[in-house]
């Protein structure tokens, strides 16, 4: 008889989950599904949230990742509304203290937007949920300036988007650039520029020490100054929802937060894996927990496959992620390592280039503006992990597919 688990329930119902639950489905996976979501509103994709959601032109219904229709066609419980409050092997008990069974189960309750001490209000969004969306872009229309606080990937897609309704934006990010550790300073200058050029009041090394109500909006006071602003949207990072692991007595991130996982997403417990922003891999002292939507899926659809008896490779080791800001198309593959050496294919000027970051010609990240077609080549320089000439690299005319077989053969 297979020792396969027969019924498998998801702890959230967000990226990760819902690609566990519809690749058991479509591969035949006949058991009793259930899905336990803390959230009232039926699971949905987040990166449209701060792009084409907010600029009103995707709607609700678009951004759904699961409806009840596809449920009921499925025989998949979704339960909505449902906050679990721990797991133990074979079962996940819910806050209202009812038990629901699962010879496997997932914990993929992703993250929660990390909030200021002081700043808040009732024109002051966090962006993490559709409900934050929503209130957001019902807010934007009747605002004329607004304060972005934090130059990450959500606050610069928020500045991008509210630019692009004429809105007038200052972004204030605590480093000297904004995405610096994501970019290292060259491409870190570039993506400052590129806010400044599309009219954002970027100020760099601002904290915000205390804000204040005000009649119009919100004040926000820094060593420099006050900024003030009808509308603020703090973007400065998430927090792992992890309560769900400590009180199942789980291994976490002790730094950080984050289940700890293996290669195949398994947590110690048995029948319990952790997936998508939760999950953290520790390979010898070093912990990973990467907040992309390409990784939650990869590794929601690798806990179908272990449930179904088949091989489940490698967590991908090349995270990947695209942004679309001021009218491009922005995609990063992994993160430089610090001191990186810049090779760039293509025109920075014209903003069409691929930028690979390298060590010893060894190339370790990538980062493309309108050159999305670099990307999977890119991913397999990373994998090979062996000296590419510059020259080669950089030339346009260099075929990368045709350098990765020189290279590697
Ligand atoms: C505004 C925004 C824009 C983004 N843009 C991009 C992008 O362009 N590209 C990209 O790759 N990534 C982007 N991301 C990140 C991406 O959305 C996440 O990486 C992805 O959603 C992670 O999926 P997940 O399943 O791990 O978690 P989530 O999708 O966050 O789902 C977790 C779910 O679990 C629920 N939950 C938490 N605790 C409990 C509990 N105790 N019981 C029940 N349910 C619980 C949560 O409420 C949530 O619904 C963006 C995120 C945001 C907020």
């Amino acid at each position: 008889m297979s020792d396969l688990p027969r019924s498998f329930v998801t702890v959230g119902g967000g990226q990760a989950a819902v690609a566990a639950v519809r690749l058991l489905r479509r591969r035949g996976f006949d058991g009793p599904v259930t899905v336990l979501s803390d959230e009232t509103r039926a699971p949905y994709q987040r990166p449209p949230l701060s792009k084409d959601f907010l600029r009103g032109e995707t709607t609700t219904e678009e951004v759904t990742l699961l409806d009840e229709a596809w449920c009921a066609a499925n025989d998949v419980d979704l339960r909505l509304g449902a906050p679990v409050e721990s797991v133990a092997p074979g079962e996940a008990r819910l806050a209202d203290g009812s038990v629901v069974p699962g010879e496997a189960i997932l914990i993929a309750t992703g993250v929660r937007a990390r909030r200021l001490p002081g700043v808040d209000g009732d024109r002051v969004i966090h962006l993490r949920t559709l409900d934050d969306a929503v209130r957001l872009r019902d807010l934007l229309p009747s605002a004329e300036r607004i304060a972005v606080v934090g130059g990450g990937l959500i606050g610069s897609e928020v500045a991008s988007s509210a630019r692009e309704s004429g809105i007038a934006v200052t972004v204030l990010e605590v480093a000297e650039l904004p995405m610096l550790a994501q970019l290292g300073p060259r491409m870190a200058r570039f993506y400052a520029d590129l806010h400044r050029e599309a009219g954002v009041d970027l100020r760099c090394g601002q904290k915000i020490d205390t804000a204040d109500s005000t009649a119009a909006g919100v004040a926000l006071h820094t060593a420099d100054g006050t900024v003030e602003a009808d509308l603020v949207v703090v973007a400065v990072g998430a927090v792992p929802n992890d309560l769900v692991a400590r009180r199942s007595g789980l291994a976490v991130d002790p730094a950080r937060g984050g289940i700890i996982v293996d290669s195949a997403c398994r947590t110690a417990m048995p029948g319990v894996f952790a997936a998508g922003d939760i999950a953290t891999r520790a390979v010898q002292d070093r912990y990973t927990r990467v907040e992309h939507v390409d990784n939650a899926t990869t590794q929601g659809a690798a806990v179908a496959k272990a449930l179904i008896g088949k091989p489940v490779g490698g967590a991908d080791e090349t995270p990947w992620f695209s942004s679309d800001q001021y009218g491009l198309d922005l995609q990063f593959v992994c993160r430089p390592h610090p001191g990186a050496e810049l090779v760039v294919r293509g025109n920075v000027a014209d903003r069409d280039f691929t930028a690979f970051y390298t060590t010893d010609g060894i190339v370790h990240a990538a980062f493309t503006v309108d050159r999305g077609g670099d990307i999977p080549a890119a991913k397999q320089l990373i994998t090979l992990g062996l000296p590419v000439p510059a020259e080669a690299l950089a030339a346009d005319d260099t075929d990368l597919f045709d350098l990765l077989d020189t290279i590697g053969a």
